[in-house]
């Protein structure tokens, strides 16, 4: 006969919480997927990201260790998040973020990504695939190398290139994500589809959003809707919508150019209202909890762990905090929201 109750259970390693419902904000938005900022340091200089009203990009106060970030992502997991994207600052200025990634991937299933700038993705591709890395969003927000220099501040497009190329070459899933501005690379959007089309690729162009620092106004702003139509009419073809993404893709429109394995999206932050879908949140690189891109409510988690709090102590402070997760972003309804980051501190 088997023996179907053993008298005494074998010991247990602790076990960490977790919440059959996963984690929820204030509104019943579930909660997912986490955004993490691992350095706020960035060895370019993008015109809409840096910022130009004398805010330093210098990091002042030190990064999450490598086990620090490990931890703080743990305790995000143990609630139901069930993908990362590490970001920065730009996070290959990182010597340990294949370490981070190892420590990372097993916890949510492999689902790790990254966005990079790319610069230094070549020497990095094939580390980052063995360390566990799903796949990476790459900026590039130009296909011609003066273009880039202006917007970057440093010459680099064909390195940014080879990055690409050996991601792909190691079998790592590369997309490119693509900044509009109105004046300044306008005139990249077709050049970069006609890449997407040749290679096979999906480029994503997002529209230009207000941050601290970041000089962004109206006149520089392009909506989705004219990006499309540029796309179309230099392409000179329909571009045909595909079905909508899944939460955790994000909330690009992507669109397949026929005869073509590469795609072409929109993400129109400013323009359209998808924060009824919102299920990311984000951690800044100095441990900071953000429950939106855009504005509060933010709490510290790095100072708590530092001083040895409980991991209930952790899933009080996140779940509380995420109670006042704003509906929706300040813009949406006009208002300039008060930063407390720069986009290079939050990670985008
Ligand atoms: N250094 C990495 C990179 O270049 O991708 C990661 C950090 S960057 C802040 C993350 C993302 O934010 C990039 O895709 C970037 O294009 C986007 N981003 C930065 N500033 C933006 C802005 N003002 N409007 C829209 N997207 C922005």
């Amino acid at each position: 006969m088997p023996v179907l109750f053993p008298a005494e259970a074998p010991p247990q390693p602790p076990r960490m919480l977790r919440v059959r419902d996963g984690l929820k904000d204030g509104l019943g938005r579930g909660i997912t997927y986490l955004r993490v900022s691992v350095t706020e340091q960035c060895n370019l200089a993008c015109v809409y990201c840096k910022p130009r009203t004398g805010q330093s990009q210098r990091q002042e106060a030190p990064a999450m260790s490598r086990n620090e970030v490990v931890a703080l992502v743990k305790v995000f997991t143990s609630l139901g998040i069930r993908k990362v994207r590490l970001t920065g600052g730009e996070p290959l200025l990182r010597r340990d973020l294949e370490t981070i990634i190892a420590g990372i991937s097993p916890e949510v299933d492999g689902r790790v990504h990254l966005t990079t700038n790319g610069f230094h993705l070549a020497r990095r591709a094939r580390a980052l695939r063995d360390a566990g890395l799903a796949g990476l969003n790459v900026s590039l927000d130009a296909a011609e190398g003066r273009t880039f220099e202006r917007l970057t501040q440093k010459k680099g497009l064909t390195k940014v290139l080879v990055g690409i190329e050996a991601a792909r070459a190691v079998g790592l899933r590369a997309k490119l994500n693509t900044v509009v501005l109105r004046g300044w690379n306008e005139d990249q959007i077709v050049p970069l589809a006609r890449l997407a089309q040749r290679e096979g690729l999906q480029v994503r162009f997002i529209e230009f959003m207000p941050y601290l620092g970041n000089g962004w106004d109206r006149d520089q702003f392009m909506p989705a809707a004219e990006i499309l139509q540029t796309i179309q009419e230099g392409l000179g073809l329909e571009l045909e919508e595909e079905p909508p993404l899944g939460l955790e893709e994000g909330p690009a429109r992507l669109f397949r150019m026929p005869g073509s394995e590469g795609k072409v999206g929109v993400i129109s932050t400013l323009s359209t209202d998808f924060c009824a879908r919102c299920n990311r949140v984000r951690l800044t690189s100095r441990g900071e909890l953000k429950a939106c891109l855009f504005g509060g409510p933010t709490v510290g988690l790095l100072e708590p762990l530092r001083n040895h709090a409980s991991h209930e102590d952790l899933v009080q402070l996140i779940r509380r905090t995420l109670t006042d997760k704003l509906a929706c972003h300040p813009m949406r309804s006009g208002d300039q929201p008060a930063l407390a980051h720069g986009m290079w501190q939050v990670g985008g």
